[in-house]
């Protein structure tokens, strides 16, 4: 019965006595949750809810869910040889607060405090907020900052993507009918990086980002070592930056000025006006983030670990 409880009969206030239906199965291991799947790949896969849960037409017959949420293995924070290993139904509020989370990853931890107000944190996982696909989603840059790479899983095996190869459009995702996202994989930072994250929105808390720009950043003008920058909110996927870091790395002497980072950005981002902000707004805010991130060798020549 792959953990079937069965179809549950919900009763949404307003809709009379009569409530709508829904089938929701709740697996407790992995491999009965991958099997399941395979027979049933239209099954809605569910981590905290929520993205699923404020999507929810509730009035809607039939929904079929797969909760993730009891099945043993997807949750939890490691260190490996070469990174940290992030399960994807590891909450916000879990890696805003890891140790090895603040001390390796000290953007992600930024990031995870910067999703939504506690009680989403506390129901938030890493693996919706990326499975959800938002251009705007807060821990999107800066998985793409770190060079993160992910494992999705599916009966048949797994398969690893590199996290920049992921969004391949609005709102959509390589993974295939049948996958399960399961972990994060974030490799090690160089040592001395300086590790950026800020999230430019309405409020500080509970807004969705205008502009979101994560930087992992060593070296120095003339000997780069890494020159990653990653962008929420600015194109219809979370982005990387490849012109940027090139027009950086490129420059032998000093940093590119601002109008050599504004051309590299324009290559870089496809703003537009939204509900939210307007294109020239963010592109406006997005130079003065990589200005921000790229400060340390502006004023000093040098470089500064924490943020
Ligand atoms: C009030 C409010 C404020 C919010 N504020 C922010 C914010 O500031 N920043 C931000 O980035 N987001 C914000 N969000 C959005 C949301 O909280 C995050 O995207 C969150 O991380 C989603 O995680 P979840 O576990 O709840 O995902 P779910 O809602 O359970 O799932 C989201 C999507 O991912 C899929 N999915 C989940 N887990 C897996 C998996 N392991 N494998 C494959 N597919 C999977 C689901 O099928 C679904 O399509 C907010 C939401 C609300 C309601």
């Amino acid at each position: 019965m792959h953990g079937l409880r069965g179809d549950l009969r919900c009763h949404p206030r307003g809709l009379g006595a009569g409530g709508v239906s829904m089938s929701w199965y709740a697996p407790r291991h992995l491999d009965e949750a991958l099997a399941l799947l395979a027979e049933r790949p239209h099954l809605m896969l569910i981590a905290g809810g929520t993205d699923v849960m404020v999507g929810r037409d509730p009035r809607a017959e039939g929904h079929e869910y797969l909760s993730l949420g009891g099945v043993a293995g997807l949750r939890g924070i490691r260190e490996t040889s070469t990174g940290v290993a992030i399960g994807a139904l590891t909450t916000m509020t879990e890696i805003g607060r890891h140790p090895i989370v603040c001390r390796a990853l000290p953007a992600l931890a930024a990031s995870a405090r910067a999703t939504g107000a506690v009680a989403i944190q506390n129901r938030a996982t890493l693996g919706g907020n990326i499975m959800n696909a938002s251009p705007a989603a807060d821990n999107a840059p800066v998985l793409l900052a770190y060079g993160a790479s992910v494992i999705l899983m599916s009966a048949a095996g797994s398969r690893h993507v590199p996290y920049e190869r992921f969004h391949d459009g609005y709102k959509t995702t390589v993974r295939r009918p049948g996958e399960i996202l399961g972990e994060i994989l974030v490799p090690c930072a160089p040592p001395q990086a300086r590790h950026y994250f800020r999230k430019v929105g309405t409020r500080r808390a509970q807004a969705i980002s205008k502009v979101g720009l994560a930087a992992l950043l060593a070296g120095g003008p003339g000997a780069w070592q890494c020159v990653r920058f990653g962008f929420a909110s600015v194109a219809a996927t979370p982005i990387l930056a490849r012109a940027l870091a090139a027009t950086i790395t490129g420059t032998v002497c000093g940093l590119p000025d601002d109008e050599d980072l504004a051309e590299a950005l324009g290559r870089d981002l496809a703003t537009r006006d939204d509900i939210r902000s307007t294109a020239e707004y963010r592109r406006r805010v997005a130079v003065n983030l990589v200005r921000e991130a790229l400060a340390p060798w502006r004023h000093q020549g040098g470089f500064d670990a924490s943020d």
